[in-house]
């Protein structure tokens, strides 16, 4: 079947104008500003975008598809992310991973949660390792689960700088980001080691170090929760200088929070110099979002959630930050970081995953791999026991 999508006004993410769309098997088979010819081509079912705006499908970089947590006892362990919450947000693709808890969950595990997220039609990879070293692996290296496990494309979050990681050393942290980025060359696959970085005061040295003295390139190397604290954001601002690319965090903020909105965050960066190529917003979905006392004790607790991202998108777009110079942190910086082809953009022979927005920023529709999941601002698919 094609479906066939007329008068949308396209962010590829840069501004295309008013663009005719032609998708088939999961694909852009078509795109013009003039009309279509539909020829002798039957099955055809057409969709009047009127003119809303059309940017590429989110591509999530970091989600804990199983549900995270656990870092207040046995019973705050966070539930699975269901479908309709990534599709219901816009999001087409994500990233699953571990966090504090690599004892429980496993990366066979998250393998299988990415796998049934693409049954339902989302497109969906994941990290082996957790917060922890040694990495928890399926195959007992980091190497060899990136080399032979399809979803798995690098190693996250490993955590620096918090009290809940596993205090690595520079050597520890040199040894799997070698793993990562050789396993990365041999399969083409991003071959990055995602960090999360905690409220400690290191900050982001270890990095400065695995960077001046080794000869990993600093791609290799992506910090995440980088807008957590003003000095550390400084910090990781000037380290994309030398070629990494960082991750902002889009939790929402709560009294006291000593983080930078999401929304500031990017304007800033943006507004900084730095390589507008090398910045990315992700939800940390299913992940627990704790405040700790000095003792380490959990004070407040909540719970990451996708739709947090077009919340930043609307916020920027309220303050008149053109979409194109936003859309690319959620869309194709992701996706060309992390090396997924044929995502992040609408364009002739890229993937069918693709987002249409009200006038007001809601969603009017999620297409991912050329099936509609919300149209009309209607939720037409659920995952597996959604409905119960
Ligand atoms: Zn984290």
């Amino acid at each position: 079947m094609f479906i066939h999508i007329t008068n949308a006004q396209v962010f590829a993410p840069e501004s295309l104008g008013v663009q005719h769309l032609l998708v088939a098997a999961g694909k852009i088979v078509s795109m013009s500003p003039d009309a279509i010819d539909l020829g002798s081509i039957e099955n055809v079912v057409t969709v009047d975008a009127e003119g809303r705006r059309l940017i590429p499908g989110l591509v999530d970089g970091h989600s804990h598809i199983n549900g995270g947590g656990g870092e207040s006892g046995y019973s705050s362990r966070v539930p699975t992310v269901k479908l309709s919450q990534y599709t219901g947000a816009g999001v087409t693709t994500v990233v699953g991973l571990l966090g504090t808890d690599d004892t429980v969950h496993t990366t066979g595990s998250l393998v299988t949660g990415a796998r049934g997220l693409i049954d339902e039609g989302l497109s969906a990879y994941c990290y082996t390792g957790g917060y922890h070293v040694p990495c928890t692996t399926l195959t007992g290296s980091v190497r060899g689960d990136i080399v032979y496990i399809d979803p798995i494309i690098g190693v996250g979050e490993l955590a620096i700088s918090d009290h809940r990681s596993s205090q690595p050393t520079l050597d520890e942290l040199l040894r799997v980001a070698a793993d990562s980025h050789v396993a990365g060359m041999m399969t083409g696959k991003a071959g990055v080691v995602h960090l999360h970085l905690g409220d400690g005061e290191r900050r982001l040295s270890m990095v400065h170090d695995a960077i001046a003295q080794s000869e990993i390139p600093a791609r290799v190397f992506n910090p995440t929760h980088v807008n957590r604290n003003e000095p550390l954001f400084l910090e990781a601002m000037e380290l994309t200088k030398a070629g990494c690319t960082i991750d902002i965090t889009a939790y929402p903020l709560v009294e006291g929070d000593t983080g930078i909105g999401a929304d500031r965050a990017l304007i800033r960066y943006l507004e900084s110099g730095c390589s507008p190529d090398h910045i990315t917003v992700s939800s940390d979905g299913g992940g627990c979002l704790p405040q700790f006392d000095d003792d380490g004790h959990v004070t407040r607790m909540g719970v990451g959630d996708p739709r947090v991202l077009l919340d930043v998108i609307n916020a920027l777009a309220r303050v008149g930050v053109p979409l194109e110079d936003v859309v690319p942190a959620f869309t194709s910086n992701v996706a060309r970081h992390l090396r997924l082809r044929y995502k992040g953009v609408v364009a002739k022979g890229c993937d069918a995953d693709l987002v249409v927005l009200n006038e007001d920023g809601s969603l009017w529709g999620t297409m991912a791999m050329g099936q509609w999941h919300v149209q009309d601002s209607q939720l037409l698919r659920l995952g597996h026991f959604e409905n119960l």
